[in-house]
Order: structure tokens, then C-alpha cells, then sequence
């Protein structure tokens, strides 16, 4: 299986390691590859959208061309992971901020997102994060300059929260994720998103 990872900017090369970790792990063979252009897409199986900018990645995505090109693949049915500023992009609505920015949003997920939602004081903590379906206990998160999910309606189910915040969110093929999953040496979520990418057991909505 190919699994890329968009490298405009952000967390790129440490979820190619452990997506190959996660690959491991389940004894699957495949490779994670680095998507910067529209033709990197070819014959992808799934995508992750990593933590950075949110308004830095979303106008590279214009520019390339890989915005639109994008959002096509997930309506299509390609699976998506976004981890941080990627679940920002995930979103059909945002804040004041995404609005004061102006910053283009895929809108393929029926959530509403709020930039920085654990306040600029704290920049970044950890927490341990209850992840609906997720075997083997709670996933220790990594949140930096986090953002929540206000709300979700429609195909989307939120699947796990921290201090009452909604901080993973699943709708079909697409995960969103407040942390950065790629920042620790558990592999479980990329396994998760394989999982789905693979249409396996765990991976019906
Ligand atoms: N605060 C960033 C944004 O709004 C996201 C931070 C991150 O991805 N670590 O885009």
C-alpha cells in the first residue's frame, strides 16, 4: 500500500517514519511517501495532513494546485488523517480567526473547528486521550497550539475529548486529531488510520 504524507510545511518526515512503524507493526507491506505535488497522488491509498500552519499549508495547497485536487480524492473516497493544523483544514466551518484570515478550508469534515483552543498561555502540554476504538488504553497526546472541535452534526462522531473539548474526530475515511500522534513513539493511531485505509474491521464508521 502508499500512504502519503503532504509536505508543504509542518510535521512531515516524522509521520513517514511512523506511518513505516505503523506498517511494521500490522506486517503490511507498503511504503509512505512524500506528497508535494498533484502527481505524488497517484495511486495513493491515503493521505495524512500534518501539524504546521494551518493558514501557511492551506495557501501552498492553492498554489500547487493540490487544494483542489485534494478535496476531489476525499470526496472520492480517499482516506484522510489531519493531525493539528491538518484537522483545521478538514473542517467545513471554523472560527473568528479562520474568518479574520480568510485562510481556505477543504471543508470535507461536519465540524466546526476553533484555532488555539487551549489558550496561548499554554502552548503546548500533554494529555493522556481516551480514543473511542482505539484497542489497548488511552493514547498519550501531544498538543501543540492546539485546536478543538466546537461542534460535529451530520456523518461526523467525535471520538475523543480532553477537558471537555472535542480533540478526534471520525466521519467515514476521515480522521481529524487535535495532537500530534506522529510526536510519540506509539504507533497505535497510524495503525488506526491504515486500518481504515484498508477498509478492515475497525475501519466501518
Ligand atoms: N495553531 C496552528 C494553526 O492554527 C496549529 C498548530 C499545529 O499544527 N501544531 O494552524
Amino acid at each position: 500500500m502508499r500512504i502519503g504524507v503532504l509536505g508543504l510545511q509542518g510535521a512531515v518526515s516524522e509521520h513517514l517514519a511512523s506511518l513505516r512503524k505503523a506498517m511494521k507493526a500490522l506486517g503490511l507491506k507498503g511504503e509512505a511517501v512524500w506528497v508535494s505535488r498533484r502527481k505524488d497522488l497517484e495511486g495513493l491509498e491515503g493521505l495524512i495532513l500534518p501539524g504546521g500552519e494551518s493558514t501557511t499549508i492551506g495557501r501552498l495547497m492553492v498554489s500547487t494546485g493540490l487544494f483542489e485536487e485534494v478535496r476531489e480524492e476525499a470526496r472520492g473516497g480517499l482516506p484522510v488523517m489531519g493531525t493539528c493544523a491538518g484537522l483545521i483544514l478538514l473542517a467545513k466551518e471554523g472560527d473568528e480567526e479562520v474568518r479574520r484570515t480568510g485562510q481556505p478550508l477543504l471543508g470535507l469534515m461536519d465540524m466546526k473547528v476553533v484555532r488555539n483552543a487551549f489558550g496561548r498561555q499554554r502552548e503546548s502540554f500533554e494529555a493522556e486521550v481516551r480514543v473511542e476504538g482505539l484497542r489497548g488504553g488511552p493514547f498519550r497526546g501531544v498538543f501543540i497550539r492546539a485546536p478543538a472541535v466546537e461542534r460535529v452534526w451530520g456523518e461526523a462522531r467525535a471520538l475523543a475529548e480532553v477537558e471537555g473539548r472535542i480533540v478526534g474526530v471520525r466521519q467515514g475515511k476521515l480522521l481529524a486529531l487535535s495532537f500530534h500522534p506522529e510526536l510519540t513513539e506509539d504507533t497505535r493511531m497510524h495503525e488506526y488510520f491504515l486500518e481504515l485505509c484498508r477498509g478492515g474491521p475497525g475501519a466501518s464508521p
